[in-house]
């Protein structure tokens, strides 16, 4: 294939790398601010779809606002989702809301959904093409692929976690918190919460991160999907694989029997490197949440921000060189920097605090769950809940300060 025949060298020109949540979101907002684009955009992704993506598949309303805002929500099959229980600091707490917060799908068919919707609307997506390399041009940059050169005036990197983008601009990632994560589908047990909840077990405080249980619909029957979270660094070297094989065996499950997913994610990081020259990174290539390891739902408001902002370079009121800045001021800018420095307190000796707080204090999980499911959270509630947690906070370290043995002589 000629690219040049699809997309004129020159300026105007934007191409999107990787055709997952970040990616399209950004396409289609970009078309939305810009409807003339169209012609002006592609983006390439070497998968052919549908394309498997390993991931648990639950997504927040909050991120999918953005497609609802864009008319743009995948219609695949759902396991729904009303609330989240939580077991730690050996208790356990569970809050449900009426409306939904969520839902949990297979990446297999919701990012095949959202390309195909994506077309639909006219975005050029070139399927079976990798993009090997990216360099600076005087003018934009060349984006090198298997099956040949291109050039545009703005690269999008939404490649993911392996990002060939990133590392092109010179991000190497450091900073950013990682996590080793792996997962299976297998039938339901007795033990299993209400199909209606996500499940997080944070009580195994060896475990630097937490393990899930999830409802989900594979071909139509209702499965668990369950997994490992583990925040690499953090102190804890056991094998992720190891500890998935012993909570299955725990649950009565022959962890022999499931096929066994694996991968890496990368957390967001405020000095991390996210755009150079013509080139700017989105979803998991410039950061997610290190917390929870939630990218879906980051991925899809980060090309909600993005394609805004590319609409802004184009018309010359913006550089690429603001998007950290463009970043920074947007909610989800203000949300992953919470989220990062909250993750790296939580595993600096923050941890039993915060576990004692969201499992004693329903507000927290409430809030959380309305959080997650972009249902208001009253200003009242909200102060009460900062006030809850200063308090939880001072009760703890006035209880650490008073168990430490006096060195003072008597
Ligand atoms: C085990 C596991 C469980 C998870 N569970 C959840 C969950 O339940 N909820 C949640 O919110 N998040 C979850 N995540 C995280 C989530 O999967 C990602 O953060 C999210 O998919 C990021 O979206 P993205 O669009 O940035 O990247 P991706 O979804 O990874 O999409 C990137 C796309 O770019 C393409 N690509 C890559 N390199 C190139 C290249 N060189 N050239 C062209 N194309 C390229 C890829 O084929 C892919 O289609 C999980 C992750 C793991 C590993």
């Amino acid at each position: 294939m000629d690219f040049h025949a699809v997309v004129g060298p020159g300026n105007g020109d934007v191409v999107i790398v990787g055709a997952g949540p970040a990616g399209v979101s950004t396409a289609l907002m970009l078309l939305r601010a810009v409807p003339s684009a169209a012609s002006r955009l592609i983006v390439l992704e070497r998968a052919k779809f549908p394309r498997d993506k390993i991931c648990a598949g639950a997504i927040a309303a909050r991120g999918e606002r953005v497609l609802r805002e864009l008319d743009a929500v995948p219609d695949v099959p759902s396991a729904w989702i009303h609330g989240i229980s939580l077991r730690s600091a050996g208790k356990e707490a569970a809050v449900e809301l009426t409306a939904p917060i969520g839902r949990v799908v297979r990446r297999l068919e919701y990012d095949a959904a959202l390309v195909e919707i994506a077309r639909q609307r006219g975005v050029k997506i070139v399927e079976d093409t990798q993009v090997v390399g990216i360099s600076p041009l005087e003018e934009g940059a060349q984006v090198e692929t298997t099956r040949g050169v291109l050039r545009a005036a703005v690269v999008v990197g939404a490649d993911g976690v392996g990002s060939v983008v990133r590392k092109a601009i010179g991000c190497d990632g450091a900073g950013s918190l990682r996590a080793q994560v792996v997962e299976v589908d297998t039938e339901p047990t007795s033990s299993d919460r209400k199909a209606s909840l996500l499940h997080f077990d944070l009580n195994d405080t060896t475990l630097a991160g937490y393990t899930w249980d999830f409802p989900t619909i594979v071909d139509g029957q209702r499965l668990m999907c369950r997994g490992v979270y583990q925040v690499r660094g953090a102190g804890d070297t056991t094998d992720v694989g190891t500890r998935l094989d012993a909570r299955l065996e725990a649950l009565g499950l022959d962890p022999t029997q499931y096929k066994r997913k694996r991968y890496a994610e990368l957390g967001f990081a405020r000095r991390a490197k996210i755009a150079k020259d013509a080139v700017l990174l989105v979803g998991e290539a410039a950061g997610i949440d290190p917390g929870t390891g939630e990218g879906i739902a980051p991925s899809l408001r980060y090309g909600a921000i993005a394609g805004r902002f590319i609409a802004e370079v184009l018309d010359g009121k913006a550089r690429v060189s603001d998007w950290p800045r463009a970043l920074a001021r947007s909610g989800l800018g203000k949300d992953l920097l919470l989220r990062s420095t909250v993750t790296r307190a939580y595993h600096a000796g923050g941890r039993s605090s915060i576990d004692r707080f969201l499992t004693r204090s329903p507000r927290a999980l409430r809030a959380g769950c309305q959080y997650f499911g972009n249902q208001p959270i009253p200003r009242t509630q909200l102060l009460r809940l900062v006030f809850g947690a200063v308090a939880q906070t001072a009760w703890h370290y006035v209880s650490f300060a008073n168990s430490r043995p006096s060195t003072s002589p008597m």
